[in-house]
C-alpha cells in the first residue's frame, strides 16, 4: 500500500485542470502564505522555541520576516514575472514573434532540512506557488514542532487540490522519491542529495540541491580585531552555529589570533553575558545525535574560549579552537554547530590555496581594511555566495541568487526571482507567419550555392544574440 499515490493523483489531476495557471490563482495562494504568517506568528515562535530554542528576535529575523518578505516580492512583481519575454530575431523571423514563455513544470516536491525549518520550507514554497506549480511540502521530521505546525495549519490557508504537506523521515521520503515529480527542490546534507539526484536520475526529474559544507573565513592582519570578532561571532553562534552559510573554520596569521582570541571572548560575553548557558539569546543543538557529534568535534586542536557543555539541555557553549590540524576531524566534516577552529596561515596566497584545494563552499567570507585583499580572495576562488567584511548578510538580498557550485555546496538557485524562475519551465516559442513561404525557398532542397551564401549571410545576424533556424 503507497500512503502517498492517492495524494499525488490528486495534485496531478488538478495541475492538469490549468487551475493554478492564472495569476490571480497564484496571488491567492501567496496572500494565504502571507496570512498564515500573520495570523500563527506566536504558535510559530513558540514552536521553533521548542525545536531550537530559537530566541523570538532570531525567529522572526530569519525564518518570518525573511519568508513574508520574499511573499511580498512575489505578490509585487508577480505579473510582471509571468509575463512572456520577447527576444531579439534574425532575419528569417523577423515577420514572426519569437518569446520566452515561463511554465509551471507541473508537480513540485520541496524537501526541508531541520535548521531553519520554516525558512527553507516556505522561501521555495513561495516561488514554486507564484511559478504555478502544484506542491507537496516534505518539512523536517527532525523540527517536529514546526513540522507539526506546517501539516496541521498551513493547508487551512492554500487550495488543498493543488497543494499538500507529506510527513516522514528517510524510509517515508525514500519511498515518496520512488514517485515521478516534474521538479524536486532539496536543501539538507550533501548525503541525502546523493540519494534525492539517484531518486530524480530514475526519471531524469530536474532538480535543485541547496547543500551544505564548510565555509572558509580569511581574515588578514589588516583589520580592526574586535569589528571582525563581533561580526564573526554573530554568524558563528546564530542558530548555535546550525546555519549552512555560518564560517566553518578560520584562516588567519598566528599574530592575527592572538589579537582576535581576546576581540572574540569579549564578543562572545556582550552578546551572550558572563554564563552563556543561561543566556535567553542562544539556541540549544536540535538533538542527542548531532550533540553527540558536536562533544566529538571538542576534543580536536585546543579550547582557547568556551568547550562546556551540557547533554541533558543539549548546550554547547560558543567555542573556539586554536592549534588544529587540517588533518583533524573538525576540518573533515560540516561543523554545524557552535565551534569555531582557527587555523594558521603565513600568508594570503597559502589562505587561497588551502580553499582551492578543498570542496567549492556555499559562501566565502574574507575580512580585510583593504579592498585589495577581499577582491583578490574573491577573483581567486570559486564559492556559491561571497561576503566581504561580514557574515551572511548577502543571502538577506533577494536581488542576489543563493545557492551552491556544484559538488558539496549542492546546484541551482532562488530567492526573488530567482525562485520564480527556477520553478519555471523557460519554454522557447516562434510563433511563425502562415505566408511569405517564398522566403523559406532558400532553406529547402535541392540546394544551391546561391542558397547557402543567402543564409549565410542571415546567419551573421548571430553577433547581434540572433539565431537562425
Ligand atoms: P538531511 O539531509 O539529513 O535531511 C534533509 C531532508 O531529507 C529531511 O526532510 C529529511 O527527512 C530527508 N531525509 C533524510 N534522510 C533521508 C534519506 N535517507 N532519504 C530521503 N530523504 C531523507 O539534512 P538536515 O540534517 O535536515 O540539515 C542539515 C544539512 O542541511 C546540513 O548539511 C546543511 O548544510 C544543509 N543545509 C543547507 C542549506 C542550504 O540552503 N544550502 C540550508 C540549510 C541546511
Amino acid at each position: 500500500m503507497d500512503p502517498f499515490e492517492d495524494t499525488l493523483r490528486r495534485l496531478r489531476e488538478a495541475f492538469a485542470t490549468g487551475r493554478t495557471q492564472p495569476a490571480k490563482f497564484r496571488a491567492t495562494q501567496l496572500r494565504g502564505l502571507s496570512r498564515f504568517l500573520q495570523d500563527n506568528k506566536q504558535l510559530l515562535l513558540d514552536a521553533l522555541a521548542q525545536d531550537l530554542r530559537k530566541s523570538d528576535f532570531e525567529s522572526e529575523v530569519s525564518e518570518i520576516a525573511i519568508s513574508q518578505a520574499e511573499v511580498t516580492l512575489a505578490l509585487k512583481n508577480l505579473r510582471a514575472w509571468m509575463k512572456n519575454e520577447r527576444v531579439p530575431k534574425n532575419l528569417a523571423t523577423q515577420l514572426d514573434s519569437a518569446f520566452i514563455r515561463k511554465e509551471p513544470f507541473g508537480l513540485v516536491l520541496i524537501i526541508a532540512p531541520w535548521n531553519y525549518p520554516l525558512n527553507l520550507t516556505l522561501v521555495p514554497l513561495v516561488g514554486a506557488l507564484a511559478a504555478g506549480n502544484c506542491v507537496v511540502l516534505k518539512p523536517s521530521e527532525i523540527s517536529n514542532s514546526v513540522e507539526k505546525v506546517l501539516a496541521e495549519v498551513l493547508p487551512r490557508y492554500l487550495d488543498q487540490s493543488c497543494f499538500a504537506v507529506v510527513l516522514g523521515g528517510p524510509q517515508e521520503t525514500g519511498q515518496l522519491l520512488e514517485h515521478k515529480f516534474d521538479y524536486i527542490f532539496f536543501t539538507g546534507s550533501p548525503r541525502v542529495g546523493r540519494i534525492v539526484m539517484t531518486a530524480a536520475a530514475k526519471h531524469l526529474t530536474p532538480v535543485t540541491l541547496e547543500l551544505g559544507g564548510k565555509n572558509p573565513c580569511y581574515i588578514d592582519d589588516n583589520c580592526d580585531p574586535q569589528t571582525v570578532a563581533n561580526r564573526v561571532a554573530w554568524f558563528r553562534y546564530f542558530n548555535a552555529g546550525q546555519t549552512c552559510v555560518a564560517p566553518d573554520y578560520i584562516l588567519c596569521s598566528p599574530e592575527t589570533q592572538e589579537r582576535l582570541l581576546p576581540a572574540l571572548q569579549s564578543a562572545i560575553t556582550r552578546f551572550y553575558g558572563d554564563d552563556p548557558q543561561s543566556s535567553p539569546n542562544l539556541g540549544r543543538i536540535i538533538n542527542q545525535k548531532h550533540f553527540q557529534r558536536l562533544q566529538a568535534l571538542l576534543g580536536c586542536g585546543r579550547i582557547a574560549i568556551g568547550g562546556q557543555s551540557d547533554e541533558s539541555e543539549r548546550y554547547i557553549a560558543p567555542t573556539v579552537l586554536v592549534d588544529v590540524q587540517a588533518t583533524e576531524l573538525v576540518m573533515q566534516e560540516e561543523i554545524f554547530g557552535p565551534i569555531l577552529p582557527i587555523l594558521n596561515v603565513q600568508s594570503l596566497d597559502e589562505a587561497i590555496d588551502f580553499i582551492t584545494q578543498r570542496e567549492k563552499p556555499l559562501a566565502l567570507y574574507a575580512f580585510s581594511n583593504s579592498s585589495q585583499v577581499v577582491k583578490r580572495v574573491l577573483a581567486r576562488t570559486s564559492s556559491g555566495g561571497f561576503c566581504g567584511n561580514d557574515g551572511f548578510m548577502h543571502m538577506t538580498l533577494t536581488s542576489l541568487p543563493f545557492g551552491g557550485v556544484a559538488g558539496a555546496s549542492g546546484m541551482g538557485r532562488y530567492h526573488g526571482k530567482f525562485s520564480f524562475d527556477t520553478f519555471s519551465h523557460h519554454r522557447a516559442c516562434l510563433l511563425r507567419s502562415p505566408r511569405m513561404e517564398k522566403v523559406n525557398d532558400l532553406r529547402y532542397p535541392p540546394h544551391t550555392p546561391r542558397n547557402l551564401r543567402v543564409l549565410l549571410v542571415a546567419m551573421e545576424a548571430r553577433c547581434c544574440s540572433c539565431t537562425l533556424l
